[in-house]
């Protein structure tokens, strides 16, 4: 299988790449994508097949009908990350909140986000691929919160990759900064930055674009990379555990085989929602995706107007950090695949140089076959918590977004999976605000919501305020650079 760009060939870069390099080099002609030439099929006798599989057996056969460069051996290592989650016979399990509505909980591994889902075997892979070509590589990322801790979580002690993580100083919550600054490896680097996430993170675009900066890292033999999504090689993760829901639909006895579902994703960059389509896409018997948003809600506009308006917003930060997002990079991708790269590229060079783009009437619908948006504002996600507390189900407040979408979008009675994103632990004062106990800190959150909502708080979170802060840099914007230096 070979990856394609999403705004066409430059006529410099090749015109089609293999999945290793379409990870280690994820930028692709005008600032384009890969994406994969076609997609392998998810039919009912995929499906049947798999009826009883593990998950990681369903992934591993998942990943080589994609015929991807990768070898065997290497795609089992990086499936059996999924042991480190919770319980390693079922890593991402489902519950019943309602007769026709399940949650699949994405966030049972060592960040307690679903980043951990795609980035976990992501990490071993890419380290991997360094390994084999002799090649050293940079990741940089700036993070408001959960990519940040799994980005590092993965590459932990990775040969052939470093890892340097910028994050807005005070801009996250406690837990997401010390699952950070006590990430103790000699690959590592977390900086704290002045500024908020927005700074934080054009420093680091600027950082990445300027020659000189290029010039050193080229000095001392390191290539950058990516490992936000915008790199194919997390997307491909991302599928998976769609088939697997469907899957557990179907075991537990709500759909017989065939019958179609809807999927209900809290969105941001749109990743896990653009897993969902291409599951679709390759036959899994998926009614509509419902994509929920918080009051940033650029994709309700998208797919329920055809108007992507940057001009007229803001960002707001909201209670669920990781959805205040106006840039969303894999819309790009949907676009591709419904329009063609000629079209992407048009509304691409849109949206960068007058800030937004419109699509015609006729493409607006096209997305409405496989698309529905709705968006919950803060008070709302807070009365779902709650809602759901008292039945006995506490949700974080990314997960809350949903809620909204499967009461109101549905046009059939169809059964319904929404995705939980996040454990609420990582959240904890929202979700203690939520239940009628304003806190001010993470630690005094947690022990309340434990002690009045009878759950338990993991290990690894505990632990985190007892371990040493191994990472003390925080610096102003125009110091970071000599910090990354000096890391290098
Ligand atoms: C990253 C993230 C999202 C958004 O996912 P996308 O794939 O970027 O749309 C939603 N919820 C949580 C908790 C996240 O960490």
């Amino acid at each position: 299988m070979q990856f394609i760009e999403t705004r066409g060939n430059d006529g410099v870069k090749p015109s089609s790449v293999s999945f290793s390099e379409a990870i280690l080099s994820p930028s692709a002609s005008f600032g384009g994508l890969y994406v994969p030439e076609a997609l392998p099929t998810i039919d009912t006798a995929f499906l049947e097949k798999h009826l009883q599989s593990h998950y990681k057996t369903l992934a591993l056969d998942f990943l080589t009908s994609f015929g991807i460069d990768i070898e065997p051996s290497v795609l089992q290592a990086a499936l059996d990350r999924y042991d480190r989650f919770d319980d390693p016979s079922d890593p991402v399990p489902l519950s019943q909140i309602e007769e026709d509505c399940f949650v699949s909980e994405l966030y049972h591994g060592p960040t307690r986000a679903f980043k951990d889902m795609a980035l976990q075997p992501f990490g071993y892979i890419l380290s991997q691929l360094a390994q084999k070509r002799g090649e050293n590589y940079l990741i940089m990322a700036a993070t408001s919160g959960d990519t940040g801790p799994a980005t590092l979580e993965t590459f932990k002690a990775q040969v052939n990759v470093k890892v340097a993580c910028l994050y807005p100083d005070g801009g996250t919550s406690d837990v997401q900064r010390l699952q950070m600054v006590t990430e103790d490896a000699e690959n590592l680097k977390v900086i704290g930055v002045k500024g908020n996430f927005d700074d934080t993170q054009n420093t680091l675009k600027a950082l990445l674009a300027s020659e000189d900066f290029k010039s050193e890292l080229a000095s001392r033999n390191i290539k950058l990379s990516a490992a936000n999504s915008v790199n194919f090689g997390r997307i491909i993760f991302q599928i998976i555990y769609h088939i697997h829901s469907y899957l557990e639909m179907v075991r537990n006895g709500s759909i017989a085989m065939g019958e179609k579902i809807y999927l209900v994703v809290p969105s941001g960059n749109f990743g896990n929602a653009l897993g969902g389509y291409y599951a679709k896409k390759a036959g899994l018997p998926v009614e509509k995706i419902l994509i929920s948003s918080n009051i940033n809600n650029i994709l309700t506009d998208w797919i329920n107007k055809g108007e992507y308006d940057l001009t007229t917003r803001e960002l707001i930060m909201t209670e669920s950090p990781a959805m205040d997002i106006l840039k969303s990079s894999n819309i790009e991708r949907i676009m591709y695949d419904m329009f063609g790269a000629e079209r992407t590229k048009e509304l691409m060079e849109a949206l960068a140089s007058e800030g937004k783009f419109a699509l015609t009437a006729e493409e607006t619908e096209c997305l409405q076959e496989d698309f529905s948006a709705s968006f919950s504002d803060d008070e709302t996600c807070e009365m779902e918590i709650a809602k759901y507390a008292k039945k006995g189900y506490i949700m974080d407040p990314h997960t809350a977004t949903c809620i909204k979408a499967y009461e109101t979008l549905r046009e059939k009675p169809l059964p319904t999976v929404i995705y939980s994103t996040a454990e609420w632990t990582k959240f904890s004062p929202t979700v203690a605000k939520a239940l009628g106990h304003p806190v001010e800190g993470d630690i005094e959150a947690l022990q309340w919501v434990k002690e009045h909502a009878d759950v338990t708080v993991p290990k690894m979170i505990d632990e985190l305020f007892e371990k040493p802060i191994v990472h003390t840099v925080v610096v102003e914007k125009d110091a970071i650079k000599e910090e990354m230096l000096n890391f290098l």
